[in-house]
């Protein structure tokens, strides 16, 4: 039997500072999207190996949360010069397992090093409160960590989205269970190898390799304080209640459905640039994407510009790939429903073929015009590189559908009217709202966070917002007067 080499080794699970021994599970094939290529293998652990990761992650919690803020931090100060150091490893490895472009995947791995350096602000943000409450007793409030906490992600942002958690719960004490999406699990690997090399304790992240058996693991894991999940929203429902009914904290982030709202005195240019750009994005799988463009009156001169834009994103160059062959059909399948339900699709992007690249799961750009909001197109994510156009009379039109849209994540308007602008600003159902922004992605120091379907749980998970999720308060009052009288206070 012939055997063959994989370009990157069996994945392994990182336990206890090291790579774990996982003869015993099963395995699952991961496939390089660019090309189809098999390139690697993942483990799809149980409940035995999570169990040795909490033992770990338990094990390394006491000296962890002791260490005194300012050092935690300095390791995080390193980590951050090791990403630089290998940016372009590291984005090869993204380009590689998701299917981005370079260009894309290297502005994933920026993004990192962006949260990583908000986590090394923790010490600024976190100190507690103190007061004398009455005569010699006084009240301090600290933040402390929740124990053994968990990230659970999607496999849009292999890089980005473990570092919306890791460094930020760490920073703040916490040890943690990390679980890639079992699509895209190479980039853990090397996120874990560098911490090490950055000087993090072994123990304090533990990755654990798998697919819905680990992840309801997680959620059952009686020694597992907090769950985070992103992912689809059907998903994060379930994990949702799933932990929540286990008693952990949990916020779990779900899918979108963003809606771009286009007046006819957009700026023409600016506007065509910046719906292009939301749309075709790693491939318009972004929960941020702008899948949906609400044209209110006049605006086919903004139409004819956004095709004319579409139409210099080619796959293979400036456009990546999806995820798997599945997605591909998927996204084809939106596209040739909602051409035989009656929208008119003026930018085709079905059966792209990448020369040299045959086997890869590629979709080119996709404009679709008169879609309405029956349509499934209209209602359901597509995560492709598609823009779906519906038309409306007036702006409180465009904000009625976007408001009954059941997610929350993003939603934006395109206009040079300021009183429109604050409209949009004020009456939009959505967590991160853009003006003349097709991505409205809030930088650090503001969280990142939907609301409706979009995000179960309270607290946003990047950001000021994410230091109420991964700490608790505690709460002191001391007493120093012996002599004080007693009284209901005391
Ligand atoms: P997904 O929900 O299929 O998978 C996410 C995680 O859940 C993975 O780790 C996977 O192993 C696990 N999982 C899958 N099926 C499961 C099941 N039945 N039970 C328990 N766990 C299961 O999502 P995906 O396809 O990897 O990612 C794409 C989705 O993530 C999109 O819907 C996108 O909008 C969303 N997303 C949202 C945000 C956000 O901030 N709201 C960010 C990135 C991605």
């Amino acid at each position: 039997m012939e055997v063959q080499t994989l370009k990157y080794p069996a994945i392994r699970n990182h336990i206890a500072g090291r790579a774990a021994d996982n003869a015993s599970a099963d395995t699952m094939d991961v496939f390089s999207p660019l090309t189809g290529a098999l390139i690697s293998t993942v483990p799809l652990s149980g409940a035995t190996a999570l169990d040795e990761a909490v033992q770990a992650a338990q094990a390394a919690f006491p000296s962890w949360s002791a260490t005194p803020i300012k050092e935690r931090v300095q390791i995080f100060y390193r980590y951050k010069t090791l990403l630089e150091r290998d940016m372009k490893a590291l984005a090869d490895l993204v380009r590689e397992e998701n299917g981005k472009t370079y260009d894309e995947a290297r502005a994933e791995v920026e993004k990192a090093i962006e949260l990583t350096e908000f986590a090394c602000s923790m010490p600024q943000l976190i100190q507690g409160e103190f007061l004398e409450v009455s005569k010699g007793v006084e009240a301090r409030v600290e933040r402390k960590p929740l124990g053994v906490v968990a990230s659970i992600a999607p496999f849009n942002f292999p890089n980005m989205v473990p570092h919306w958690t890791i460094p930020n719960a760490l920073v703040l004490g916490n040890t943690m269970i990390l679980k890639p999406s079992e699509q895209v699990p190479l980039s853990a690997v090397k996120i874990a190898e560098l911490l090490k090399e950055a000087g993090l304790p072994d123990g304090v992240l533990n990755i654990v390799n798998g697919d819905r058996t680990i992840v309801e693991a997680i959620c059952d894991h009686p020694d597992i304080t907090a769950v985070s999940f992103v992912g689809s929203t059907k998903i994060a429902k379930v994990v949702y209640i799933r932990a929540t009914s286990n008693l952990k904290r949990c916020v779990a982030l779900g899918g979108a459905k963003n809606h771009l709202m286009v007046l006819p005195d957009a700026h023409p240019d600016m506007t065509a640039s910046n719906v292009a750009a939301s749309m075709s994005g790693c491939a318009g799988q972004r929960c941020m994407a702008g899948s949906t463009m609400i044209g209110v009156g006049a605006v086919d001169h903004i139409v004819n510009k956004l095709v004319a834009e579409a139409q210099k994103i080619v796959p293979g160059q400036n456009l990546g790939s999806v995820i798997s062959r599945e997605a591909k059909e998927r996204i084809e399948q939106h596209i040739t429903e909602a051409e035989a339900a009656g929208a008119k699709v003026l930018l085709d992007g079905r059966g792209a073929v990448v020369p040299g690249h045959e086997d890869g799961y590629y979709v080119g750009p996709t404009v679709i015009d008169y879609v309405t909001p029956d349509m499934r197109i209209a209602q359901e994510e597509v995560f492709g590189p598609v823009l779906a156009i519906m038309r409306t009379n007036t702006l409180d039109e465009a904000l009625a559908i976007e408001n009954a849209n059941p997610y929350g994540n993003a939603a934006a308007v395109f206009t040079q009217s300021g009183s429109h602008a604050r409209y949009v600003m004020d009456h939009a159902n959505a967590g991160m709202i853009g003006v003349n922004i097709g991505v409205p992605v809030p930088r650090e120091p503001f969280s990142f966070g939907g609301w409706n379907e979009s995000k179960f749980g309270a607290c946003d998970i990047t950001g000021k917002s994410s230091i109420e999720f991964w700490t608790q308060l505690k709460k002191t009052t001391t007493k120093w007067n012996p002599e004080s009288r007693v009284n209901w206070m005391s």
